[in-house]
């Protein structure tokens, strides 16, 4: 259970330590939450009491009462505002002014309960106020993760397209100096390693069209109702050329007449980066299984190649965005990294899940599921 701190400021001990008792074995919970709120009371008798608590540790609600033998509510109020503390405050003056009331709510004051109020009341009121402070919270987290997302997802890709065009610039400016001399088979091996890093650009922008189709919400999707056999056949063709230049098998098995409400797009864009993944990181003279089941419910997809694999410590980092295994097999291999990470974001737009079984040099399986009905 989640602790919310509140402060009572009132200089009647009579209300102070009847809010108290009502508030003690009081707890709230809503739909969105994990768990439930309850409340930690403090109490102070005087607005400078109450300012050296909130000094002291930021209170998470306030109940403040404005006529108070010292400094008065409002005043403490306006000094909570100046701060900026992150405190809701809830006044609890028995007879407000306008003026009182126009003031309080400049300075932020979440709302007024005017005594004397039952316990119902009271309740209701800290209830309103939790879920409050609570989506306030939330938001603002939500927000700053959001923005921290977007500026790393940026700096890895401006570094990710910079290093490639570095490159054939670099190669470029070779080749302009004529700096080997003029025979052009010379300059062969530059030539190549050019067209792979604009091989690598060219799918690095691919992914990121995918990506952003998927940011862009569902107004873009279209879904229908799907041959997924008739999709995978398609699949299957995309990286035929890639499965031949590298000397391996395909084998496509699945149950007839399986149909799925999806955009098709979007599923072959899914078993595109399996297929592309399962071919790419085989060994010579491999294997590449794909293989579609009907469950009750659901539809399976499973992509099983007799290549590299992937280790334990590894798996962990697979379907995070720019993420590649470095090694010595993987070395000459090109990719963006974003392959998996796309591939996982559309198969939860479905509600499905997509798992990872693999033997390091002896093959990896990735399953997807998908529901029928999603
Ligand atoms: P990439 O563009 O690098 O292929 P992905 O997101 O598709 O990006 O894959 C991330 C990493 O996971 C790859 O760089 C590769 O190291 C590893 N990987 C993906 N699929 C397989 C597979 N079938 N077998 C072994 N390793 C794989």
């Amino acid at each position: 259970m989640n602790t919310l701190k509140i402060l009572i400021v009132d200089d009647e001990p009579g209300i102070r330590s009847g809010i108290t008792r009502i508030l003690q074995n009081y707890s709230v919970g809503f739909p969105f939450m994990d768990e439930d709120f309850s409340f930690d009371v403090i109490e102070a008798a005087t607005g400078e009491e109450a300012l050296e608590l909130i000094h002291a540790a930021t209170p998470d609600i306030i109940l403040l009462d404005n006529k108070l033998p010292g400094i008065q509510g409002i005043e403490v109020l306006e000094e909570i505002n100046k701060q900026k503390l992150d405190t809701a405050v809830m006044m609890i003056t028995s007879y407000a002014s306008l003026d009182i009331a126009v003031k309080a709510t400049n300075f932020g004051a979440y709302n007024f309960v005017p005594k004397p109020f039952t316990p119902q009341e009271l309740k209701s009121a800290i209830e309103n106020i939790s879920k409050h402070l609570f989506l306030k919270r939330m938001t603002r987290q939500m927000n700053k993760e959001g923005k921290q997302i977007r500026f790393q997802f940026l700096s890895v890709l401006s570094h990710e397209l910079k290093s490639p065009l570095n490159a054939i610039e670099g190669y470029l400016k070779i080749m302009e100096e004529r700096q080997v001399g003029n025979n052009m088979d010379d300059y062969e091996a530059m030539i190549d390693r050019s067209l792979i890093r604009i091989k690598g650009m060219r799918n690095l922008i691919m992914d990121l069209l995918d990506l952003t189709k998927l940011e862009s919400g569902k107004k873009s999707r279209e879904l229908k109702k799907v041959d997924v056999c008739e999709l995978a056949r398609i699949a299957m063709d995309t990286v035929d050329p890639l499965a031949i230049q590298r000397n391996v098998k395909l084998h496509f098995d699945a149950d007839s007449d399986i149909v799925l409400t999806a955009d098709p797009d979007e599923i072959e864009i899914i078993l595109n980066n399996l297929l592309s993944n399962a071919v790419k990181y085989n060994k010579e003279g491999g294997k590449v299984d794909l293989n579609i089941r009907k469950r009750k419910d659901e539809v399976v997809f499973k992509v099983k190649d007799t290549g590299i694999g992937i280790s334990e410590e590894n798996k962990k980092k697979l379907f995070k965005e720019f993420s590649r295994i470095k090694n010595e097999q993987t070395r000459d291999i090109t990719g963006s990294g974003l392959g998996l990470s796309i591939t996982k974001r559309m198969v939860e737009e479905y509600h499905g899940h997509i798992d990872v079984e693999s033997t390091p040099d002896a093959g990896s399986t990735f399953t997807v599921t998908i529901p029928m009905m999603n």
